[in-house]
């Protein structure tokens, strides 16, 4: 049984959320930090438009924040892009890279994500990148080939001494309601980790924490979030409310 040393709990507020109400979410969150388990580590990936109001609030916290999305230069003329090197500055820590939304809507390649991954890494934000099947790969038996290509493309560049996070968040589960079944998330996790096992070093496999993303719910989060090889989860509609997201945050992994 794989030993987890600590557990990931990070938000996707997608297009969600104002300044204002990005301050009321913390204002009633923060309190409840100090009675999280010590071993939980909780990321906030906010619209680009609450990063100033984010990074005010969460200032004195052990929270983390980032973008859902960056650009792979640090600065230019890239018009409507966000500027890893200005969010490095903010005091954002971390980014969201290829969430299946930007993948589909927005056309973005495992060959962008490899230069967005490099680009934050330069800079010093860790990436999170995610990775994930549609329901016609999995029908077809496709699963595991197509998250471990999107994972060893993406990792084209990555360089291995400095922290990643990776996210299967199978794209039929995300923001449905319908959720991949414990043993079936465990087991593309497994392939993951194996994958990163065969591209880097068993350390980097071991330590690379990978979280489950779709439809995690205070319902099902504690099944999931028991299985060995699911270090922690990126949720997007329960983060919303404290009060969903303060509940996956008191459940107990160990
Ligand atoms: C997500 O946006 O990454 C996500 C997993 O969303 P949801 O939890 O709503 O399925």
């Amino acid at each position: 049984m794989r030993q987890k040393k600590q557990f990931v709990l990070a938000a996707n507020w997608k297009m969600y959320k104002s300044p204002l109400e990005t301050e009321k979410f913390f204002r009633e969150f923060l309190p409840l930090e100090k009675r999280l388990s010590p071993d939980l580590q909780t990321l906030f990936f906010v619209p680009a438009l609450n990063m100033s109001t984010t990074a005010q609030l969460l200032s004195s916290s052990k929270i983390l924040w980032g973008a859902q999305n960056i650009y792979f230069e640090a600065e230019g003329a890239f018009t409507g892009e966000n500027s890893p090197k200005v969010l490095k500055e903010m005091g954002s820590q971390i980014c969201l890279v290829g969430h299946s939304e930007r993948r589909s809507l927005f056309g973005e390649t495992d060959l962008d994500c490899a230069k967005k991954i490099h680009c934050a890494q330069a800079l010093g934000l860790a990436p999170m990148l995610c990775v994930g099947e549609s329901l016609a790969e999995r029908k077809a038996g496709q699963t595991f080939k197509v998250i471990t290509e999107q994972l060893k493309n993406s990792l084209a560049q990555f360089d291995p001494q400095k922290k990643i996070y990776i996210a299967y968040e199978p794209v039929w589960a995300i923001g449905t309601g319908q959720v991949a079944t414990a043993a079936e998330a465990n087991e593309a996790h497994l392939i993951l980790r194996k994958s990163l096992k065969d591209l880097f070093q068993n350390d980097i496999a071991e330590k690379t924490p990978i979280l489950y993303g779709g439809s995690v719910k205070p319902e099902n989060a504690l099944e999931l979030g028991k299985q060995d090889q699911i270090d922690g989860f990126l949720v997007g509609g329960a983060s919303l409310k404290v009060e969903s997201f303060a509940q996956i945050a008191q459940l107990n992994f160990a």
